[in-house]
């Protein structure tokens, strides 16, 4: 077997954002995975729970509170120059609102061609339009669509326009932040289904955020469940469904409809009481007491730190 290559090594991150009178939202509050070449890592958790800070801060869109980012094992918050440039080019993000993140005033031929512009990696305006074809081609929409605005595609196609744009630069690696999310359910499992095909055939590494455990469940490898700011849990993709060991991680799996009205019926949901607690200024010990009903007194003072508690199962909570 080879060896797992780390790409993105996130370790102790802190993301704080000033608040009204001094205080501090902790956003992201100490947070260290790994991504590995070639593979998903999903990211998952309700709104409010840092996700999405937390991958753009990797990225280098936030500068950090604390903490180190190595993207292919350099610095990303100290990158500079021609080094950074090329940071940008090898990690992409594919947006959530894919109505909001494309510039109507620019043709979808622009839009996938800015990167292509900026990065200098066609030589002629005849390689470049052949390039935004390849692209158009590979996400599946055509050249006719290269002189049409974003606004007369549907969702699902603007989606596909978002990520052509992404690929367009030959990255290695894309935060796809919450890609999904603001499509019909029946375009997600086609854009899933895309991402998938488009990272077996060019080798991409993808990290992929969604609000919920449904969504990421056929595209990750591993996934990693994020709860006010920390992470509570960190497997393998199959491990976290058939044998989730975080309280919260039990309660969001509880959650998921089964289409079998039999095991329907007889499964027991696990309710979540109240809402994720604020972040400016989060419950001393575990974050998750208020609303875990195994919760006892050390749980209320002392904040569990991520253990490995099988091979490769991280788990952060004392009763486990
Ligand atoms: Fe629940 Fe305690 Fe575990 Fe936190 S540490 S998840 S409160 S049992």
């Amino acid at each position: 077997m080879t060896e797992k290559q780390p790409l993105l090594e996130v370790s102790h991150l802190k993301k704080y954002f000033p608040a009204a009178k001094g205080a501090e939202v902790k956003a992201v509050d100490d947070v260290s995975f790994t991504i590995y070449r070639g593979e998903t890592l999903g990211m998952v958790g309700e709104s409010g729970c840092g996700k999405t800070t937390c991958g753009r801060t990797a990225m280098g869109l936030y500068p950090r509170t604390g903490g180190q980012v190595l993207f292919d094992g350099r610095d990303v918050h100290a990158l500079r120059g021609a080094a950074k440039q090329e940071f940008t080019r090898r990690a992409q993000i594919i947006f959530q609102d894919p109505y909001a993140s494309l510039n109507p005033r620019m043709t979808v031929a622009d839009i996938i061609a800015e990167g292509i512009d900026i990065h200098g990696l066609a030589k002629s305006r005849e390689e470049r339009t052949e390039r935004v074809y390849d692209l158009l081609n590979m996400v599946g929409l055509n050249k006719e669509h290269a002189n049409r605005f974003a606004h007369e595609f549907s969702g699902g196609q603007r989606q596909r326009i978002g990520i052509a744009r992404a690929l367009a630069v030959n990255p290695d690696f894309i935060m796809c932040d919450e890609p999904i999310s603001a499509l019909d359910v029946s375009i997600q499992a086609q854009i899933v289904n895309l991402l998938v095909t488009l990272q077996k055939e060019r080798g991409l590494t993808y990290l992929f955020i969604a609000h919920d455990l449904a969504m990421v469940k056929h595209i990750s490898d591993r996934i990693a469940v994020m709860y006010l700011g920390t992470m509570v849990e960190l497997t393998a993709a199959e491990q976290l469904y058939e044998h989730p060991l975080h309280p919260y991680t039990q309660a969001l799996l509880s959650a998921i409809p089964i289409p079998d009205p039999q095991v329907e019926r007889d499964r027991r949901r696990i309710q979540l009481e109240g809402d994720i607690p604020s972040p400016v200024a989060p419950p001393p010990g575990c974050r998750f007491a208020g609303r875990c009903g195994r919760a006892c007194e050390r749980c209320r003072q002392e904040a569990p730190a991520l253990r490995e508690m099988e091979p490769g199962h991280f788990v952060a909570c004392h009763l486990v």
